[in-house]
């Protein structure tokens, strides 16, 4: 191994997700940075991990920072882990990177879980483009305004957010985004309630408010795209195939291929192919 900062992935729930390079990095560095080491203790005796812990976090003050940096110049390893998943998504870590980088110290990923890609990738929303927007403001105007500036993003949005704040969330992006939209509540991944649905997003803000189950534990919420005011019916997926091979095939073909990949009406996508070609 060579001395470096390690970013090391740990499971979003089910423990089975380690990667068995997660372990053995975890066991051969000199300390393991964690953001909260009593939750972390748990993870690490589950793994017969035995490394020395010190306290990681943002705002943790310059003395954090600093003793780990001073670490990693001696020529040390450090790992860093949260709480849950990656690091630095949503969580800390970002502030040492930087500075390690900055020494010429190399910055080693241990890639793994994380809540973001799990739930894209279960949430039957489009994957080939997305913009991760972390949590939003807590703060309800803060909140819809940074919503109203999302309202015409036309690649799937991935938003985490706290359980308390679920259902004035949905509210908010059923009038914003309209009720037609659709959006996947991914919640409790990995773990024994784990729940992934997709809805309009009039009936999800219904649904989640009348069940009080929808609104514990851990949420995902992934949002379609705006499909940028086209009353052509097509998606973005398909716009981006046609586009693609637009030159390549026959209109017939075209279409019929399109229209069964992406599940449209195969005049659908004739109609828009000639218009093109128009
Ligand atoms: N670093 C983590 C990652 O890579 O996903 C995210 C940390 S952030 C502080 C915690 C948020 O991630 C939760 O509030 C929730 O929105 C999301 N999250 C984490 N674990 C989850 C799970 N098992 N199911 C659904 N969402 C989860």
């Amino acid at each position: 191994m060579i001395p470096a900062l390690y970013i090391v992935a740990t499971p979003i729930g089910n423990l089975d997700d380690m990667s068995r390079r997660a372990v053995s990095v975890l066991q051969q560095v000199d300390c393991i940075a964690a953001e909260d080491t009593r939750h972390s203790t748990r993870l690490l005796q589950h793994y017969d991990i035995r490394t020395r812990l010190q306290a990681y976090h943002e705002f943790g003050g310059d003395g954090q920072l600093d003793s780990l940096f001073r670490y990693l110049e001696q020529g040390r390893s450090v790992a860093l882990i949260s709480d849950a998943g990656t690091p630095l998504i949503s969580d800390p870590g970002y502030r040492l990177v930087r500075r390690v980088q900055d020494a010429g110290i190399a910055v080693v990923p241990v890639p793994g879980p994380s809540a973001v890609i799990a739930a894209l990738c279960a949430s039957g929303q489009a994957t080939d483009r997305f913009c991760f927007e972390g949590f939003l403001p807590a703060r309800a105007n803060a909140r819809r305004e940074s919503l109203q500036a999302l309202a015409n993003e036309p690649r799937s949005m991935v938003f985490y957010e706290a359980p308390h704040r679920i259902v004035a969330c949905l509210v908010d992006m059923a009038d914003i985004f309209g009720g037609e939209r659709q959006i996947t509540l991914a919640r409790e991944l990995t773990k024994t309630f784990e729940t992934i649905v997709r809805k309009p997003l009039a009936d999800m803000s219904q649904w989640v408010a009348a069940d009080g189950n929808q609104q514990r534990g851990e949420i995902v919420l992934v949002v379609e795209g705006r499909s940028a005011g086209r009353n052509d019916g097509m998606n973005d997926e398909a716009r981006r195939l046609v586009t693609l091979l637009i030159d390549d095939l026959p209109p017939q073909m075209l279409s019929k291929r399109v229209a069964e990949y992406c599940r449209l009406p195969k005049k659908q996508v004739y109609d828009y192919i000639l218009s093109l070609k128009k």
